[in-house]
């Protein structure tokens, strides 16, 4: 795998000459993130925000692990023996259930435990010489380019990485942060995040066909176990229930993204990009578009076969995530 940095291959930048911004209350290489961190106000709103999400992210995690606890106990002790009667179903309900529970689980403690990935020694060691360069050519200016050097961390930023103002660190390739893991979502933990919503909707599917059809066949027609689990029964269909239509939504728009080798950020700066073209008569391309099945690789590592994937895994994804094959260095970069 080549290691070689070239700046002018960035392929989110157009190459631009820096345009200094019109409001000078700005410093010509500082962000609004930055000017908030360099004054007094402004780095102590950072501080609460800090400390106010990472205290909420703890309390999102708290209540998942309780509703996911609950529901997993409500399955195999109230909903599971309704069909006792019947050994073969009550089996297979069972190991689906075990299956389930247990890669949702897996899922979501590696999503909260990954480190999502921060620029290598190696790799800063070797832009080392490019510091000033990169600097200069930094831009916070929304829709020209993104900065290749962070004034937070004073380090040089690769392609795809982005400083998280909670985790005040550069995240590779960063998604978002999300209070629900309480951490961001990056290069190293984006293949969890995105089965952990493939488990939890798939669960949540399930729950809601086999809570259906037991109520039918058995509670439906059974005052006594109707007044006793009833009410309980209702609920985690509804609960399950709309959580299967939130879900079908959301991990939806996060396969169109790892399909098309997009995050949450490039997709809006993407937005933008093609817009622009298309004023000035021209198209935009996704650099990193690359075709479907290497796109999924970069998160997954080689699939031989598909089934492989959706298995518990803890092997780390197959790149350094400083550096990513685009439609113009793909022939440099093997995943
Ligand atoms: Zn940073
Ligand atoms: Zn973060």
């Amino acid at each position: 795998m080549s290691h070689s940095i070239e700046v002018e291959d960035e392929p989110s930048s157009e190459n631009q000459p820096f345009i200094k911004p019109k409001n000078e209350f700005f410093r010509a290489t500082q962000s609004p993130m930055d000017f908030l961190h360099n004054n007094r106000l402004g780095s102590l709103l950072m501080f609460a925000l800090k400390w106010g999400m990472t205290v909420f992210g703890y309390i999102m995690i708290s209540i998942a692990m309780v509703l996911f606890t609950l529901l997993i106990i409500f399955y195999f002790f109230a909903i599971t023996p309704l069909v006792s009667y019947n050994n073969y179903i009550y089996a297979t309900l069972v190991l689906v259930g075990i299956f389930l529970a247990f890669n949702l689980m897996f899922n979501y403690i590696q999503c909260i435990r990954t480190p999502p990935g921060a620029p290598t020694q190696e790799w800063l060691d070797e832009v080392e010489g490019k510091i000033d360069e990169l600097r200069r050519a930094g831009s916070s200016i929304p829709g020209k380019q993104f900065s290749k050097y962070c004034n937070r961390c004073e380090q040089a930023k690769p392609a795809r990485a982005h400083h998280c103002h909670i985790c005040d660190k550069c995240v590779l390739r960063m998604d978002h942060h999300c209070p629900w893991v309480n951490n961001c979502i990056g290069y190293n933990n984006h293949r969890y995040f995105i089965l952990f919503l493939f488990y939890l909707w798939t669960s949540a599917i399930h729950v809601c066909i086999v809570l259906s059809l037991v109520s039918l066949d058995k509670v439906w027609y059974n005052e006594e176990i109707w007044y006793q689990w009833g009410t309980w029964l209702a609920f985690v269909n509804i609960l399950s229930g709309s959580m299967a239509v939130t879900m079908t939504g959301f991990f939806g728009w996060h396969v169109y993204l790892l399909l098309t080798n997009q995050t949450t950020i490039e997709f809006q700066f993407n937005k933008f990009k093609v817009v622009t073209a298309k004023r000035s008569g021209k198209s935009s391309l996704n650099e990193y578009d690359v075709g479907m099945r290497s796109n999924v690789e970069q998160l997954f590592g080689t699939i031989d076969r598909w089934i492989f994937m959706f298995l518990p895994s803890i092997t780390p994804p197959p790149l350094s995530g400083c550096e990513y094959p685009t439609l113009s260095n793909y022939s440099r970069i093997e995943v």
